[in-house]
């Protein structure tokens, strides 16, 4: 298969795929080209944007194909929704489970977002919310604000 993206990406791809195919999810070239797109990018991408990267990296997809692959990787919890941007990012915890539902730090100036995977915090938060009697609706929790470097500006 010839390269599409750097190396490291690549390498983080083969990594997704072995995690796919061990819960018999296929991580097929199209799912592949848009995670590969999202990697890569490294924030926050909107569904009409990675229709002009696909198409930049030689394949482009139209906005149906985009969201029913969005949809996968989000069910396999390799990408998480900012709907704070109506925006998709690629997970930045690897090894994480599909059901973990991180902390989604999102910049308003750089749109930046940091994931935090903390289970004593998550725990605590969504334990609290059961409590009272509060049914969450599942995905990440955003907070929105400014970014360390945007804040020291
Ligand atoms: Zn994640
Ligand atoms: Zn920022």
């Amino acid at each position: 298969m010839v390269s599409t993206y750097s190396m490291s990406v690549e390498q983080t791809l083969d990594r997704l795929a072995g995690r796919c195919s061990a819960k018999g999810a296929q991580l097929t070239e199209l799912r592949r080209l848009v995670m590969g797109s999202l990697l890569t990018a490294g924030k926050p991408v909107k569904a009409y944007d990675l229709v002009e990267e696909t198409g930049r990296a030689g394949r482009r997809l139209t906005p149906s194909t985009i969201y029913r692959v969005l949809d996968f990787l989000q069910e396999n919890g390799l990408v998480h929704k900012v709907n704070a941007l109506n925006a998709y990012v690629a997970c930045t915890d690897h090894g994480g489970h599909s059901e973990h539902r991180p902390l989604l730090l999102v910049c308003r100036d750089c749109q930046s977002t940091t994931e935090i995977n903390d289970p004593d915090l998550g725990g605590a938060f969504f334990n609290r919310l059961a409590s009272l009697g509060f049914k969450t609706a599942g995905g990440s929790i955003e907070v929105r604000g400014q970014c360390p470097a945007c804040a020291g500006k």
